[in-house]
């Protein structure tokens, strides 16, 4: 049994011994045992069917050991086809399937809109250029397939006539969806004082009876007002729920939600919720998002206890300039193949400093 009075690297032990007796050769799982895993966040509000399935393909051919969608039936089928696209012509093994869910209001699951009818003609209309997916066009006002929720619209209009909108399964329909989808692993999006909630969540996802490998939680403390000793909490309240429907954690540490994952600044965020959790979390995975970016790995004082990373808006922007060739092309990325090598070596530079880490590199923590 493990004891919430356990440090980290006590938990780790614990762990490490538990998967000894029970070895799984999954090379996915075990990279989330070396701090080699990378995965993939295709956006929990992202339903642009095209590039779902072009960016799966090309970050699957990179090597990331995890793609995390939206869950949506059309989405996860368009995921599918680009990581079906990799199997068949490259005989590269898949990476996990992971579908986004939340116990509640996260900002991650929205949709901004607005009546173009309404717009003032004077307007020099910001909100085009502050759109990093063009979803904003001045007549039609915002494609719902194109707009992933970033939410940086909503300040730039100097009318207030952007709104978001929620975008979220209800708890009640993830038996159904997960069941219909099969996806490998599942992430619930939580916030404090939601344990109910979640709950209810796994609830929900045991009703499929589909065997998972992972339930990752997403959490951090931006928004939330909170210490890190109470995220702990909430954490190891989760741990139990997990441990009691027989499921095995991944701890996503949301560094700074939404935060486009540009520079410096974000990718510290990153990092100093890692530095502040690893101790005081749960056994259990330990990976980072939120922020993320190539910088990240220059930046961290220590990567004992992690697992991996996740890279979402940066990964994303990447690959952008090629996915509007494409289309401008009128293909797809995997039709163009001069494109999609590049865009393939674009993925590559992000990600291969973490897929090759192997634990070759070990950084320290600072002492506190
Ligand atoms: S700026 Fe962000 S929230 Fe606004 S339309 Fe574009 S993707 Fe959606
Ligand atoms: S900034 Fe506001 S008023 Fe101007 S075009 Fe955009 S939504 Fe319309």
């Amino acid at each position: 049994m493990v004891h919430e009075n356990l440090n980290g690297n006590q938990c780790e032990i614990l762990l490490t011994k538990a998967s000894t007796l029970n070895p799984d050769n999954d090379p996915n799982t075990i990279a989330l045992t070396k701090g080699s895993w990378v995965k993939l966040i295709c956006g929990a509000s992202n339903e642009d069917l095209i590039s779902i399935s072009d960016l799966c393909s090309v970050y699957a051919a990179a090597g990331v050991n995890c793609i995390d969608v939206a869950a949506d039936f059309a989405v996860v089928s368009a995921a599918k086809e680009g990581l079906t696209w990799v199997e068949k012509h490259l005989e590269k093994k898949r990476p996990w399937l992971m579908i986004s869910v939340s116990d509640g209001k996260d900002i991650h699951f929205r949709k901004a809109s607005f009546d173009p009818t309404v717009c003032p003609k004077e307007c020099p209309k910001p909100c085009l250029k502050v759109c990093p997916t063009n979803a904003i066009n001045s007549k039609l006002g915002i494609s719902k397939d194109l707009c992933y929720g970033c939410g940086r619209c909503l300040p730039s209009c100097p009318f207030g006539l952007i709104q978001e909108k929620n975008n979220i399964l209800e708890i009640k329909d993830f038996g159904t969806l997960i069941s219909q989808t099969l996806p490998d692993a599942v992430e619930i999006h939580t916030a404090p004082g939601r344990i109910n909630a979640f709950e209810e969540c796994v609830k929900e996802i045991m009703k499929s009876q589909v065997q998972l490998k992972r339930i990752a939680v997403s959490c951090g403390l931006e928004n939330h007002k909170i210490t890190k000793h109470q995220l702990s909490k909430e954490l190891w309240a989760r741990f139990r729920c997990l441990r009691r429907y027989k499921q095995k954690p991944i701890w996503q540490l949301d560094g700074r939600p939404m935060s486009g994952d540009i520079g410096i600044g974000t990718s510290r965020a990153a990092i100093s919720l890692l530095e502040q959790m690893h101790s005081i979390a749960p056994p259990g995975p330990l990976q980072l998002a939120g922020g993320t970016n190539e910088q990240t790995i220059h930046h961290l004082k220590a990567k004992d206890g992690l697992a991996g990373i996740a890279f979402g808006g940066m990964a994303r922007k990447l690959i952008q300039p090629f996915l509007i060739e494409a289309q401008r092309q009128n293909k797809k990325l995997i039709e163009w193949p001069e494109g999609w090598n590049q865009a393939l070596k674009a993925a590559q530079g992000l990600i291969n400093p973490w897929l090759n880490n192997d634990n070759k590199i070990h950084y320290k923590f600072p002492k506190s």
